[in-house]
């Protein structure tokens, strides 16, 4: 039994029941508490949090852990990782997945990261070869530690377009109809499709083609719906956004381009939106000289406004989530999330509810509601100790 101890980056080891003062808590459901509190577990799962001024002797219990200097939260869940991406080289990296043997190695690095940086849940988008699927698997049946993983497996995208290393491609929807049974078989979370290919660096505004028509898109919606699985779009522009909104996914990841029209929409259909803000904004928060400085000035452009659009997305009350996209250049695998996190404050977006959206938000996005929450009988692993709130 553990629980993550994110300041330190380390996870602490504890028992089966027990109980530590603690400087205080947080969680959406429970709200702020900055007191000492007397938190108790058993069987592994919260038992009580109470004010430490009620209690008789602050000495009773000599076996209690001594964690008044860290504030007690749930764990973090980052909405969109890639752990078969190594956040440094994406062409070595596709190379390497000959090796399965290194990438096993290196996934098992970054889930005890995320443990350790406080990131009890991760949603992966995928890749081919379905290292994110095996990882899951692994950590399910215990060989693995490390946090909750939702994987998409394989990714749908037109054969021919963008994607190529996150599903085989489909060449139509007849195809994909004739496959589908096969394809939800091999298991899978949540439905990931590949809705545009990507924005470029160099070009505002431009982004790689809409691979599905309205109608397409749909079905392949419908087949996931009819299996009550979720469905994740990675869609950026006008009008891949717009397909994917009037085709009825859950979520749309990057989301790039988005427009104020779009953010009513998916308000309107309660469709979330996991705007990956770091892939761009770590480019300029972290320099380096590969790239232009027209790229430069069109990455800063992008950055502008989708932390615009982020903020106009938090007023409207749009469902807004926090994933990375880790394993993306200059997003390394836990600490991007924290880069993430920055960034929606950065769009003015206030500290707590950043916590509530890295929470409680991305666990309904994730498919997994148990996760994000601290309450009384919630599994200490699952939660984390910060010592700045
Ligand atoms: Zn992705």
């Amino acid at each position: 039994m553990f629980i993550s101890c994110s300041s330190q980056h380390k996870i602490i080891q504890i028992p089966d029941e027990g109980s530590a003062v603690i400087a205080g808590y947080w969680s959406p459901e429970l709200g702020l508490c900055s007191q000492s509190v007397l938190l108790t577990w058993k069987h592994g799962r919260v038992s009580s949090l109470q004010p430490l001024v009620d209690l008789r002797s602050r000495s009773e219990n000599r076996k209690k852990f001594l964690w008044d200097s860290y504030t007690l939260l749930p764990g973090w869940l980052d909405t969109h990782v890639h752990l078969a991406l190594d956040s440094i080289d994406f062409f070595k990296c596709l190379e390497n997945w000959a090796q399965p043997s290194l990438i096993e190695e290196n996934i098992k690095r970054y889930l005890q990261k995320y443990l350790e940086m406080g990131i009890v849940g991760i949603r992966d988008g995928g890749d081919l070869p379905g290292f994110s699927w095996l990882a899951k698997n692994k950590v399910n049946e215990g060989a693995w530690l490390g946090p909750e993983v939702i994987s998409v497996h394989e990714a749908v995208n037109r054969a021919g377009k963008y994607g190529r290393f996150l599903g085989r491609g489909f060449e139509d929807i007849s195809e994909w109809q004739e496959k589908e049974k096969e394809f939800f078989e091999q298991g899978i979370d949540q439905l990931k499709v590949i809705v545009t290919g990507l924005i470029r660096f160099d070009d505002y505004h431009m982004v790689g083609p809409t691979q599905w028509t309205v109608e397409e898109l749909r079905e392949l919606v419908d087949s996931a719906h009819r299996r009550e699985i979720l469905v994740m779009a990675h869609a950026s522009g006008e009008e891949g956004i717009s397909v994917a909104i009037e085709a009825g996914v859950d979520s749309i990841e990057h989301g790039y381009y988005m427009t104020t029209r779009h953010l009513e929409l998916m308000k309107e259909k309660k469709i979330a939106w996991v705007p990956t803000v770091a892939p761009i904004g770590n480019i300029l928060k972290y320099p380096s000289d590969r790239y232009s400085s027209h790229e430069i000035d069109t990455l800063k452009r992008i950055l502008d406004t989708q932390l615009t659009r982020i903020n106009e997305a938090y007023q409207l009350n749009v469902r807004v989530g926090v994933g990375t996209d880790a394993g993306a250049y200059r997003v390394p695998h836990a600490e991007g999330f924290y880069d993430e996190m920055e960034w929606m404050e950065k769009a003015g977006i206030p500290k707590l509810e950043v916590y509530r959206l890295a929470t409680q938000e991305n666990a309904l996005i994730s498919g997994t509601p148990k996760l994000g929450r601290l309450n009384i009988g919630t599994p200490m692993k699952q939660l984390q100790l910060v010592n700045n709130l």
